[in-house]
């Protein structure tokens, strides 16, 4: 049955229509009627909530939020009251007449279908999990994490099943958090993932040291290897996961935590031009290829900050960041998405990993190749003179020979989200290696260092465009032709070196310089790169043909991940 609702659209009172009312499309309804009280705003939900807190499910699951009610950031009521807009939840958008401007939509409670016109419709319909066509993919007990019904679902397998292990398969930030909540309730957890790293947006050394990490706190990790098939255990209690080596997983549950693809289904019935990665296309005003109907958020792609490729990157910030844009844009307001650095963090059980910008592995990958360097530092997060110190890993990715920051990875136990939102702001500014040194940050001693660690990584970086301090990296250590210098004390000599390397420590090297070749290239290095800068400047200005390893020795084990 098909009934119109239909109302006029040429009263001077625009009509906006919304589907989809978490990140995107509830901020959009909001900043639309900051800007307009004349507009008549709806917002169309097909599920039962309205901007839910979809980055807090794994800690719902978790039970660190203990409560369904504290994810429920607003409420159709609220919404009525303080913003005078409708919400209609548990109705879903089938269809857009894109010539008549009108919608069809079905109400999942009633099954009534009916119409709905519109001045401007904004599509904010998400992206859905990548659900792998395998064997056994339907048996109870595989889940998916997207909604506060696939959580309660969950709990409740994990409460009546007596849940006590479980397989997640992938292993991307979604798969890493449900891991460290899965793992708080007392579960025994193994990750399955194809690619040969977990958190695939990172360099595989710097995922490495997560991957210790998980390993040191017993989760099981089975990489470069996929799920081949699920199958139920002969008792009927369990599910066995048969890899693609061969390996079978018993567990009581699954995880696919695969992925999500943009919801573009909407979009592609009405004809808007869907891009080549998939998502809907949209103009840096986030207008479709149709100039009444704009689309934000993860059914989206849009132009990569740095690189200005198209990108799909599924992060709550940039959602809702893009909702408000397109509510500025329908009501008159020029703003323009400047486009996605993928600033992100993640919680892995008492690590913390972040990252900003291009990782090395797309630079490699652009189309428009970056002439690019980076360095790795591994800094204290405070003064290492105040008790409790943690290291963070940072790396640093800039253009050559300008500095431009490309972008920066970190992990480490505290501190590491400051850094890198620091760096993503310097990235967003257009900033270089050479602002980073010059950043001021407030300091004291519990918080960080009056050289933070963000300078730090500035002044390395500098130090190699300005030639004081030549660069090498561990992979590119030709053992032929350098001459390997270790300038740490003798007993961190002692406790571990790298093959071939000769001991002179710093504090000798000025009366031990007749014993370096000065007919060969020096590689220096120390414990994380600094005490080898000083031994470099030593040996530079001694007629030495030095390179200072990157990193130091913190940096070797993760160079050449076995
Ligand atoms: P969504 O928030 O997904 O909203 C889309 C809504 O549209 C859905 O509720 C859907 O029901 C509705 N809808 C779709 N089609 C229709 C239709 N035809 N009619 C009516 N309604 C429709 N991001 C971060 O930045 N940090 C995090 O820590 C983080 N953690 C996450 C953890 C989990 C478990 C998940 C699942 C996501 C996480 N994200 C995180 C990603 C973040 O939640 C999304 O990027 C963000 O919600 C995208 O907003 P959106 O408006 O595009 O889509």
């Amino acid at each position: 049955m098909s009934k119109a609702h239909s109302q006029a659209s040429d009263s001077g009172k625009p009509r906006i229509l919304i589907v989809g009312g978490v990140a995107g499309g509830a901020s959009c309804a909001a900043r639309a009627r900051r800007l307009s009280e004349k507009a008549e705003i709806i917002l169309f939900e097909r599920g039962p909530f309205v901007s839910f807190a979809s980055c807090g499910l794994p800690y719902y699951v978790g039970e660190v939020i203990r409560e369904e009610k504290n994810l429920l950031v607003t409420t159709p009521e609220i919404f009525k009251r303080r913003f005078n807009v409708e919400v209609r939840l548990r109705n879903e958008v089938l269809s857009i007449d894109k010539t008549e401007k009108v919608i069809e939509v079905k109400n999942l409670d009633t099954s009534e279908i009916y119409k709905e016109n519109y001045d401007a419709l904004v599509l904010s319909p998400g992206s859905s999990p990548v659900i792998p066509h395998l064997p056994g993919i339907d048996l109870p007990g595989i889940f998916t994490l997207r909604t506060i019904q696939d959580s309660n679902r969950i709990k409740t397998w994990i409460t009546e099943k007596e849940v006590r292990q479980v397989v997640v398969v992938g292993g991307g930030f979604i798969g890493l958090e449900a891991v460290e909540n899965l793992a708080n309730l007392g579960l025994s957890i193994t990750i399955v993932e194809m690619l040969p790293q977990v958190m695939p947006n990172l360099d595989p050394e710097i995922a490495l040291r997560l991957q210790e990490h998980l390993s040191a706190k017993g989760i099981g990790l089975k990489l470069s290897d996929g799920v081949k098939q699920f199958s139920q255990a002969p008792s009927k209690k369990g599910i066995i996961v048969t890899t693609r080596l061969g390996e079978e997983l018993n567990c009581d549950m699954v995880l696919l935590a695969t992925g999500v693809k943009p919801e573009i289904s909407l979009a592609r019935q009405a004809g808007l031009e869907i891009g080549e990665l998939n998502g809907i296309r949209v103009d840096s005003h986030m207008q479709t290829s149709d100039k009444n109907i704009w689309a934000v958020g993860d059914a989206v792609e849009v132009r990569n900050f740095i690189s200005r490729e198209w990108s799909l990157i599924p992060l709550a910030g940039p959602a809702s960041r893009q909702g408000r844009i397109a509510a500025d844009c329908i009501l008159g307001r020029q703003s323009s998405f400047r486009g996605i650095q993928g600033t992100n963090v993640c919680s892995v059980m008492g690590l913390t990993v972040s990252s900003t910008g291009l990782s090395e592995k797309t630079l490699a990958s652009l189309k428009n190749k970056i002439p690019f360097e980076k360095v790795y530092l591994h800094p204290g997060h405070h003064a290492g003179y105040y008790p409790g110190a943690k290291m963070i890993t940072i790396k640093l990715l800039f253009s050559v020979p300008d500095g431009k920051i490309l972008g920066a990875q970190a992990v480490g136990e505290e501190g590491v989200e400051k850094r890198i939102d620091i760096i993503s702001m310097a990235i967003q500014k257009g900033a270089t290696v050479f602002d980073l040194e010059e950043a001021e940050m407030c300091y004291a001693p519990q918080f960080g260092s009056a050289k933070d660690p963000v300078n730090m990584a500035g002044m390395v970086a500098a130090n190699v465009l300005r030639g004081d301090s030549p660069l090498l990296h561990w992979k590119d250590l030709d053992s032929s032709r350098y001459y390997l210098l270790d300038v740490r004390e003798p007993l961190e000599f002692k406790l571990g070196h790298v093959e071939g390397a000769t001991n002179i420590p710093l504090p000798t090297l000025r009366a031990r310089l007749d014993e370096l070749p000065k007919n060969k290239e020096i590689a220096v290095y120390c414990a994380a790169g600094q005490r080898s800068y000083y031994a470099t400047r030593i040996l530079i200005l001694n007629g030495f043909d030095v390179k200072n390893i990157s990193g130091g020795f913190t940096s070797h084990k993760t160079a050449k991940p076995e």
